[in-house]
């Protein structure tokens, strides 16, 4: 192979060991595989998290949700031992066939999808009731249902059937990694008066969960103590959703200005420790001496000060890596770590393409493995260089996955 990408299952597993110590015994941790597990691979992903313990999975929508189902029960797991898979963002009534059959546990918001849900589990005679959770939108305006009269509504539906059962209720933070965040201060008010509405409409649902990776190491809010207060009075188990942590990466936490500390001591060792699980390696495909004064790649964008050694990698941006990691005389880029050592890479990354000075590397040979993306050269770095965070960046990576 010319460039693979390594999943590392031992890393996978500690660190959704490490997740789930952090959490501690009154938080689960639900593990988010959705957009192919962060770019790592669903189908690899799932079984590893399924064995460290998962008890959810967390996919975008119902094929994600079937696949996840398909590589729990190829790895042996029969069906009615697989972890719970809930499908995140909002479905479309065809994708109601796709739930029901893979038993997923579909978010919703709206009485027109439960009724969607509720006539195809009528035409599939389902005897059982089927469980949904129930989103909340407590200030990001993207998903879910405000409380008050639109909650409201829904939980008078739902009061009034058998068919669908309210098994989980939930809301997302839009500033999760900035420490006392007064808009998720906010958030938190809102959530707690639509649990509040749950409670009195008599539902029961078995889970209340929120959060993500930002909020189980954030000093201020994580582990969410009053979660679990919230989960008891209902007689439910409350639970976070982890995606970016699991693949060992997490956003740099902020402070809120006003934010008067002290911060916890605890949670920051759990960045600490994360490790990273994808190792992106292509090997050099060829080699080139040339002289003082040429122009390398498209546009000519660098040119030799002096004699160099360069190096062809057959990786580019078709294949995920981010053309902002290209150079100029002027301008620094990325690099890839061969032989232990940096190799910057000179002018513009191509499709298929990239270029890289091994001048310092005399060793460097035809064959050699370059790490394009892992230990020493991370996500964040990736990130920093393009602008964006460190999601955008494994999320892109589309070469073929071995788990290791
Ligand atoms: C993606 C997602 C998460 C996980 O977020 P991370 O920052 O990757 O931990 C949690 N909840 C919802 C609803 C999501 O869409």
């Amino acid at each position: 192979m010319k460039s693979w990408v390594e999943i590392s299952e031992q890393r996978l597993a500690a660190n959704y060991r490490l997740l789930s110590a952090a959490a501690g015994n009154d938080l689960s941790v639900l593990a988010v595989v959705k957009a192919n597990a962060y770019g790592h691979g669903a189908e690899l992903c799932a079984p590893v998290l399924a064995a460290a313990g998962a008890q959810w999975f967390g996919v975008t929508d119902a094929a994600e949700g079937a696949t996840v189902r398909a590589a729990l029960t190829e790895a042996g797991t029969p069906a009615k031992h697989q972890p719970r898979v809930l499908v995140m963002s909002e479905s479309l009534d065809e994708d109601a066939e796709t739930i029901v059959h893979h038993r997923l546990t579909p978010v919703v918001s709206s009485v027109d999808q439960l009724e969607s849900l509720a006539r195809t589990l009528q035409d599939r005679h389902q005897q059982q009731p089927f469980e949904v959770h129930l989103e909340i939108d407590t200030g990001m305006a993207r998903q879910g249902v405000s409380p008050g009269a639109p909650l409201h509504r829904i939980l008078e539906w739902l009061g009034t059937q058998s068919t669908i059962r309210l098994d989980g209720v939930m809301t997302h933070f839009a500033s999760a990694e900035i420490a006392g965040s007064h808009q998720t201060a906010s958030q938190r008010i809102l959530f707690e008066e639509a649990v509040a509405q749950i409670a009195t409409s008599g539902l029961r649902p078995g889970w209340i969960h929120a959060g993500n990776s930002s909020t189980v190491d954030n000093p201020a809010e994580g582990p969410l103590p009053w979660l679990d207060t919230l989960a008891r009075g209902l007689g439910a188990r409350a639970m976070v959703r982890s995606g970016l942590a699991l693949y060992g990466y997490a956003l740099p936490l902020e402070c809120e200005q006003s934010y008067p500390g002290p911060v916890k001591t605890v949670t920051p060792q759990v960045r600490a420790r994360l490790q990273t699980v994808m190792t992106w390696r292509a090997r050099i495909t060829a080699l080139r001496e040339i002289e003082a004064d040429e122009r390398i790649g498209y546009n000519g964008t660098f040119t030799s000060e002096r004699r160099m050694r360069l190096a062809l990698l057959p990786v580019g941006y078709a294949d995920g890596l981010r053309r902002e990691l290209s150079s100029t005389n002027a301008h620094r880029g990325g690099w890839v770590i061969l032989r232990g050592e940096r190799a910057p890479i000179v002018g513009r990354v191509s499709m298929n393409l990239t270029i890289v000075d091994v001048t310092a590397i005399p060793a460097a040979a035809l064959g050699d493995e370059a790490i394009v993306l892992g230990e020493g050269i991370t996500a964040d770095d990736h990130a920093r260089i393009a602008g964006t965070i460190p999601y955008e960046i494994l999320c892109a990576v589309k070469e073929k996955r071995v788990l290791r």
